[in-house]
């Protein structure tokens, strides 16, 4: 072991890969568990784009949670791991005629409708079916989050949701709509969020848009909060799991539900991304002009968030207790921005150490693509390795 990790056994298996440490997982589906335990009418949905590893959907739907879908891809992918369509939430901008057919005919929980557009759509394909979809408007609140600019997404700029404006006439729309059940009002205001403030104005913004739909009339059954809840990228040791109980008491204390409402949850970094580990091996260990690098046999292909992001994963040798030297960590693929960290210290590297990207299981694996013609990288949890 070198810290969480089994060195011995990750080096039999064919680098790179994911590994997800399940215990981690338990752990931080527990401390949701603890931290919502007196709050039956709180309801997580586990944001299946974060990753939709088969082994952790299954882990994750057996602990009771739903699922968050933002396709019809992940709607299937939730399906066949068990989850109950009953708990599915399906938002997203641009949803296909066979997505919201596939909703339907699955009778899934709430379509986070984004447009008046949408709303048209789904009424006609419902009626087709004599069905009835229950939606909820996701509203742009127009709220800031302190997140990378790329992952913030509840901003009048932003593409997502309804803007504010638009609301009371959407929800008059929508009473003339037969085959629309308007159930909710849902909201995402972006991703990797540690200052709990920023939940704190979601809250208050959401009181006042129940106050202002309330005076004409009008109330809703459920309130979906999405997710966005960070993770600590630098400290993944020391911690591991997020602060739950900050999270739900931020809205147990800033958000006035009415009576009987349900609130929902919609959890992906935060309950992924500190179990999984991208494991890749050191290929060579080169001196260029100014910089020493350890090119290593992960890719962008296999996690981009650095790339695309400029995200920060903490990087360990672990199969090496020499002392520390400085490196560009370097992938081999043919674009500069292939690059998971610059000047990181490492234990002196070796061809064929075992190099660890901390802090991998939410948006890595999942994100993967064979450019490079490369191979899909593969994950694997503790119990099978
Ligand atoms: C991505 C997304 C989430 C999950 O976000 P995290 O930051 O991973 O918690 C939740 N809801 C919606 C609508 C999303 O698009």
């Amino acid at each position: 072991m070198k810290g969480i990790f089994p060195v011995n056994k990750l080096k039999a298996i064919k680098t790179p890969f994911y590994y997800y440490d399940t215990e981690i997982l338990n752990k931080t589906i527990d401390a949701i568990k603890a931290a919502t335990a007196h709050h039956p009418n709180y309801h997580v949905h586990y944001a299946v784009k974060a990753n939709a590893n088969p082994k952790l959907l299954g882990i994750i739907r057996r602990a009771g949670f739903g699922a968050d879908c933002v396709s019809g891809g992940e709607i299937q992918a939730a399906l066949n791991a068990g989850f109950s369509p009953d708990g599915i939430v399906y938002a997203g901008v641009g949803k296909s005629d066979w997505e919201i057919n596939l909703g339907l005919d699955n009778g899934i929980s709430c379509f986070n409708v984004e447009s008046v557009a949408e709303l048209e759509v789904i009424n006609d394909l419902a009626a087709a079916k004599h069905a009835v979809a229950k939606v909820a408007i996701r509203v742009n609140p127009n709220v800031g989050a302190h997140t990378h600019a790329n992952i913030t997404t509840g901003l009048a700029e932003n593409k997502f949701g309804i803007a504010l404006e638009d609301l009371l006439p959407t929800i008059r729309r929508i009473g003339s709509m037969e085959s629309i059940s308007l159930v909710g009002l849902h909201f995402h205001i972006g991703s990797q969020i540690l200052d709990m403030s920023d939940f704190v104005a979601l809250c208050l913004k959401i009181n006042e848009i129940q106050d202002d739909i309330e005076k004409e009339g009008f109330s809703v059954e459920n309130i979906n909060v999405g997710g966005g809840l960070g993770i600590d990228y630098e400290c993944p040791d020391s911690n591991p799991i997020p602060d739950f109980e900050a999270y739900f008491s931020t809205y147990a204390d800033n958000l006035k539900l009415r009576d009987g409402q349900q609130l929902h949850f919609e959890l992906g970094r935060s309950i992924v991304g500190q179990c999984g580990t991208l494991i890749t091996s050191v290929l060579y260990v080169k001196q260029g002009t100014y910089k020493q690098f350890a090119i290593v046999d992960a890719g962008m292909t296999d996690l981009i968030r650095p790339a695309l992001y400029q995200a920060h994963h903490k990087i360990e040798n672990i199969s090496s207790d020499k002392p520390c030297h400085t490196y560009d960590v370097v992938g081999p693929i043919c674009e500069s921005s292939d690059v998971f960290e610059k000047g990181a210290s490492l234990n002196k590297c070796s061809r064929g150490d075992l190099i660890a990207i901390r802090s991998a299981g939410a948006y890595g694996e999942i994100m993967a693509s064979q450019y490079n013609c490369r191979s899909l990288p593969k994950g694997y949890v503790t119990e099978e390795i």
